[in-house]
Parts: structure tokens; C-alpha cells; sequence
């Protein structure tokens, strides 16, 4: 007795919607982007009961044309591809022809249609995937495509359905971020009882602004890269530190995507500026030419697979990096909270006297020396414009700058400028090494030696010869000259947990950042050191120097700041 048999048209169907249809927002998702694949300039979603109830996506697009409007719901139909060849080239968001069946297979669907040139328009009715009413309707130019009782024939799908709260809030998320990548369309998302929510046509920061708030917007630098990729958009400042990844987005070709290689190459170029575990906001967006990147991964078309990954990792670190680096970027570094910016360029004459004083701290080397970019001569940086009141609990700067007071860790401040020092003489090609007078025998855990001469060549990037001696036993021949580690044996622990921790991957860039931020870690002033006042002068001008000042290299703030308004709203003033 035979055993299989194929199933029903109507089960396959169900089954093949499942991977594309999973909860309203899915469906929304696919409407939306059939809207703008249409030459949409304004959309209009709606719905009811999160969506279960009812999900209408109404569009001002090209329209679908009688004859079309039956088959468009027929698994694999679509206007958008032709042949497999077309498959390598894809510039619309739509192409798999699985959207339409897909919701008319869970769901009631109707739709109302008319092109723009046509005399009159199309109504059709689908139930259980089958058109039941096919007939001539008025219509403005456009589509509207009303879903109702979704997953109402499919139990199992149904009941994963959240609480109707839960799904609007998906869907309000997603048409944000459709709202995102399309700045100049307008979209409206309307819920049940609600009032309106509009996005009219804007600017991309200005859609920003409503969509991430206010207060994400203001933190928000342009990216702007040309080659070999195209990378756009706005990445957070480094003080911006979110607790969920949720205001990071992607988007290749106005396509939004999830991707991992893509995450990690943001996050790597915020690895030393904000604290494990927190993120930045993000809305880049890349220009890929269609020929380079595989979407046809994933039903939902989330994923994609890149011919040069590499290339396009490397692209996103330097553009953030650069749109991060800025000396703008640095000024305002230091604004944490409210208050005004301390540094009005036009208004303080700059103040010289530093310098010399940079030289006076020890550990400090003269600016000249390690210097990153020249000091801008019109004005004083932030830092170098405060007055030093002092130090308190041998670790804290107190200073007052314009309207403000300042509190400074002087680890993480003197950590920062090392760090950037550092880095800055190794992008230049050659950190500074000083030789030990006589090579030190450093003995390391089993293992740990294996690691460390595995990276020699990374570790003499950074100023660090070590060679094997013996087998747990290395020998360190020079160490960075700018900062001389003031104990090797816990900077050789510490970076072998940063080497075994960094992965081995595409980003050689974040891994030797971890390196140097751990020989800057241990060459630094500690807390619970006393500093002198030319010291605190000179670690300040110094802040002033290095490219990015607003975190130590782990992310952890440099500088905590109070308004005198703060000050006296605590004293009841
Ligand atoms: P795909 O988008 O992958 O082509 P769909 O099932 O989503 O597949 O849509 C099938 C076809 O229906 C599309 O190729 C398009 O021609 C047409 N269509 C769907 N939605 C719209 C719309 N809002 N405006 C104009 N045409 C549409
Ligand atoms: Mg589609």
C-alpha cells in the first residue's frame, strides 16, 4: 500500500505562505513594498485588532490592470522578473511572486485597482485563495488591498498571534522603518480608534527625527562614503549607548535586511567607544550594485548574501569611522546630558600655555611625538579651555568650564589619548618601539604562549616584539615607545583574553584596536594617583588633540558634566 501522495493544492499553499506570512506585520511588510515597487509617492496602511482583524494598504502606484488582477494571485506570478537570469540582478523590493497567494491563502483578501489611463477600474474578491467577485468598480489610480481574518483557516498560525497590542506595535515598527529608507514618500499608519500617525514626504533627517525621536536625531553624524561601496545615512555619537540593537538599521538598495556581517562592522567600529552590551542607533543605507548581492536567501527576503563581503565589511568600518572621527564629532563629544556646548570657537582666544605643560607630564609625551591631527590654532579644544579646580580621591578632575562643571576620570581621559596615540601611529605604519635593554623572559600559562607568537606580528604592529623562549616562557624584545607598559607580564595576560576573545575574522581592524586599547589600559596613570597641576593641564590639552575624546577605549564616559541650572535645581534654588 503506497504511503505518500502529494497534498492538496490548497494545503501546499498554506504551507509555502507559512514561510512568508508569519504575523500581520508580515503582511504589511509585503503590501508596502508591492506599493513602492509600484511607483507609490504616498501610502496608507491601516489597521484593526493588530491586524488580525483587519490589514488595508492603500497606494497611489501604477496600478494593476484587469487582466492582471486575478493572476497576480497565482503562486509565482509577477511582473517584476522573467527568466532565471533576471534572478542576478534584482533592483525591485518584490520578485519571487509569493506575497499575494501567500495572504489570499491565510486570509479574505479584496482588492481594489485602477491605472491611471484607465477608463475604469477592477474589484476582485478572493476566498480560500479563489476569486469569488471579479467585476468593474470605481477606483482612484492605485491599489488598496484589504486582508481581513487573517489566519482565520489556519489555527496552528493563529494562535502564536500576540495580543493585538503586541502585532500593532510590530507593524508601527516596521512602517517607521519603511518610513526610514523611503524619506520622500509620504506614509500614514492608521490603528483602530487612534489618531493618525503621518510620516509626510521629508528629508532623511528630518525623517529621523520622527521616527528615532528628537533625541537620537540631534546625536545623529552623516555618513558619506563613495567607493568601493556606496554608504549613506547617519550613525549615533558614541555617548549615544542604547541597551538593545533595535534603532540600528540597514538598508542595501532601500532594502531593509538582517544581516550579521553587516552588524558586525558597525559594531567593530564603535568597539572602543561604547561599553560592551550597549549600541549605538544606526540608519545606513548601501548602494550595492544589484549584480553583487544575493537577495534571493530568505522568503521574508531579510537576508542577503554578498559577493564581496569582505569588501563591504571594510566600507561600513570606514565610513563610520570617518563620519565619527570628525573634529566636530570631538567638540561635542563631551556633551553629556543637558546644558549647553561649552566651546564657542569665535568667543575664547586660544590658549598656548598648555603646550609646553604636556611636556612636563611624565607620562605624557610631547605633543609633537604623538600628536594625531594638528591642533586647530583658532580656538582651544573643550578640555584645554576649563579651569582645573582640583582633584578629588586621587582619580577625579574637577573643573569648571563655561556655565558648567565638569568631573573627569583621569584614567579613562589619559587611557583615551594613549589609545588614540597609539592607533594613530599605527595607521600612519609604525608605532615607535623602544628596546628593552636586556629582552625579558615573560613566563605565561600553557596555551597563552601558543597565542601570543601566533599574533607576533600584530603585537609588533603595535610597538610589542615578542618571540617564543622556551615552552611557556617569551621573550619581549621592545615595547611601545610612547607608552611604555609599566608591568608586561599582566599586559601579555591581558592581551591573550583579548586575543582569544576577538575572533579571528574580518575585523583584523577591531581586533587590533583591542590590542592597543589593552596596552593603553596598562600604560596609563591610574586612579589613585596623585597629579600635580601641569599634569592635569597637560592631560587636558591633550584631550584636546586625539581624534575621539568622549570614552575611554572600553566606552566607559570620560567626562560627566553639570549645569550650573542642574546644580542649583539640586540645592532647591
Ligand atoms: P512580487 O512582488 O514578488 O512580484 P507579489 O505576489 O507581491 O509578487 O505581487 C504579484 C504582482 O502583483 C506584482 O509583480 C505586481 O505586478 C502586482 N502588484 C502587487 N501589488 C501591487 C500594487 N500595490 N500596485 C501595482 N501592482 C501590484
Ligand atoms: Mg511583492
Amino acid at each position: 500500500m503506497s504511503k505518500i501522495r502529494v497534498l492538496p493544492d490548497s494545503v501546499a499553499r498554506k504551507i509555502a505562505a507559512g514561510e512568508v506570512i508569519e504575523r500581520p506585520a508580515s503582511v504589511v511588510k509585503e503590501l508596502i513594498e508591492n506599493s513602492l515597487d509600484a511607483g507609490a509617492q504616498r501610502i496608507v496602511v491601516e489597521i484593526a485588532q493588530g491586524g488580525r482583524a483587519r490589514i488595508a494598504v492603500t497606494d497611489d502606484g501604477e496600478g494593476i490592470a484587469r487582466e492582471d488582477a486575478v493572476v497576480a494571485f497565482q503562486p509565482h506570478a509577477t511582473s517584476k522578473i522573467r527568466d532565471d537570469r533576471d534572478l542576478c540582478g534584482i533592483s525591485t523590493l518584490g520578485f519571487r511572486g509569493e506575497a499575494l497567494p501567500s495572504i489570499a491563502a491565510v486570509a479574505d483578501v479584496e482588492l481594489w485597482t485602477c491605472q491611471r489611463e484607465a477608463d475604469v477600474g477592477t474589484h476582485v474578491l478572493l476566498r480560500a485563495g479563489k476569486p469569488v467577485v471579479v467585476e468593474d468598480a470605481g477606483a482612484p489610480a492605485g491599489c488598496r488591498i484589504e486582508v481581513r481574518d487573517l489566519f482565520n483557516g489556519t489555527p496552528a498560525r493563529r494562535k502564536f498571534l500576540k495580543a493585538p497590542p503586541t502585532e500593532a506595535s510590530h507593524v508601527a515598527q516596521l512602517v517607521g522603518r519603511f518610513a526610514l529608507a523611503r524619506p520622500e514618500i509620504g506614509f500614514e499608519l492608521r490603528q483602530d480608534a487612534r489618531a493618525a500617525v503621518t510620516f509626510p514626504p521629508a528629508g532623511r533627517r528630518e525623517r529621523i527625527r520622527r521616527v528615532l525621536g528628537a533625541e537620537i536625531e540631534e546625536e545623529m553624524r552623516e555618513v558619506e562614503l563613495e567607493a568601493p561601496v556606496r554608504v549613506s545615512g547617519f550613525v549615533s555619537h558614541p555617548h549615544v549607548a542604547l541597551a538593545s540593537p533595535r534603532s540600528i538599521l540597514f538598508f542595501i538598495n532601500g532594502r531593509l535586511v538582517r544581516d550579521r556581517l553587516l552588524q558586525h562592522a558597525l559594531m567593530a567600529a564603535y568597539a572602543t567607544l561604547v561599553p560592551r552590551g550597549r549600541y549605538p542607533a544606526a540608519v545606513l543605507l548601501l548602494g550595492v550594485p544589484p549584480e553583487e548581492v544575493d537577495v534571493n536567501v530568505h522568503p521574508m527576503k531579510l537576508e542577503v548574501r554578498f559577493r564581496n563581503g569582505q569588501a563591504v565589511h571594510e566600507a561600513i568600518g570606514r565610513a563610520v569611522r570617518d563620519a565619527l572621527r570628525t573634529r566636530a564629532a570631538s567638540t561635542e563629544a563631551a556633551r553629556v546630558g543637558e546644558g549647553e556646548p561649552v566651546y564657542s570657537p569665535a568667543s575664547i582666544a586660544p590658549d598656548r600655555s598648555a603646550a609646553p605643560a604636556a611636556r612636563a607630564l611624565r607620562l605624557l609625551p610631547a605633543p609633537a611625538v604623538g600628536r594625531s591631527m594638528p591642533l586647530p590654532l583658532e580656538a582651544p579644544g573643550p578640555f584645554s579651555s576649563l579651569r582645573v579646580v582640583g582633584q578629588v580621591f586621587d582619580g577625579y578632575l574637577v573643573c569648571e568650564g563655561e556655565g558648567e562643571l565638569w568631573l573627569i576620570d583621569q584614567h579613562a581621559a589619559h587611557e583615551r589619548v594613549a589609545f588614540e596615540r597609539l592607533r594613530a601611529a599605527r595607521q600612519r605604519g609604525r608605532v615607535e618601539r623602544q628596546a628593552m635593554l636586556i629582552p625579558q623572559p615573560v613566563e605565561v600559562a600553557a596555551g597563552e604562549a601558543e597565542l601570543l607568537t601566533g599574533a607576533a606580528d600584530e603585537l609588533a604592529a603595535c610597538g610589542l616584539e615578542v618571540e617564543p623562549f622556551g615552552d611557556r616562557t617569551l621573550l619581549v624584545r621592545t615595547v611601545p615607545a610612547l607608552f611604555p607598559a609599566t608591568s608586561i607580564a599582566p599586559l601579555l595576560r591581558a592581551l591573550t583574553a583579548d586575543l582569544a576573545e576577538v575572533e579571528r575574522s574580518h575585523a583584523l581592524e577591531a581586533r587590533s584596536d583591542a590590542l592597543l586599547a589593552t596596552i593603553a589600559c596598562h600604560s596609563v596613570v591610574r586612579v589613585g594617583q596623585k597629579l600635580g597641576e601641569t599634569e592635569m593641564r597637560a592631560l587636558l590639552t591633550a584631550m584636546d588633540e586625539i581624534e575621539s575624546n568622549s570614552n575611554c577605549p572600553h566606552g566607559r564616559p570620560v567626562a560627566r558634566r553639570m549645569t550650573r541650572a542642574e546644580l542649583e535645581r539640586r540645592f532647591g534654588r
